[in-house]
């Protein structure tokens, strides 16, 4: 199943969509430690799988989390690499900005 969380607003669209489906198969859980702001958690789906989500408190502010890495205005999709999505064995993150 594909997650999608996040939020929009007057400057753009800033969501991380999660590939539930690839996740499931997943033990390293690596984006967990790969992020240096904690955005993302391990949690047991409603098919009892360990599925990656991020974290209700990271939602509405992923633009200024992922400043960090990315910077104001983004990456460009996934055009730049990131400590989240290069730590993905699976390729299971997307980010919109
Ligand atoms: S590393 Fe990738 S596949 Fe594994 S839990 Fe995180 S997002 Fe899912
Ligand atoms: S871009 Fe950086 S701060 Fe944002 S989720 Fe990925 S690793 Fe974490």
């Amino acid at each position: 199943m594909i997650a999608n969380y996040g939020y929009e607003d007057g400057s753009g669209f800033y969501y991380i969509t999660i590939d539930g489906d690839l996740c499931a198969k997943c033990v390293e859980h690596s984006c967990v430690t790969a992020c240096p702001q904690g955005v993302y958690a391990v949690e047991m789906d409603d098919y009892d799988d360990f599925v990656a989500v991020v974290k209700e408190v990271a939602r509405k502010r992923l633009r200024e989390l992922c400043s960090l890495c990315k910077g104001q205005n983004g990456g460009g999709g996934t055009e730049r690499a990131l400590p989240c999505t290069d730590a993905c064995p699976a390729g299971a993150l997307r980010h919109s900005w």
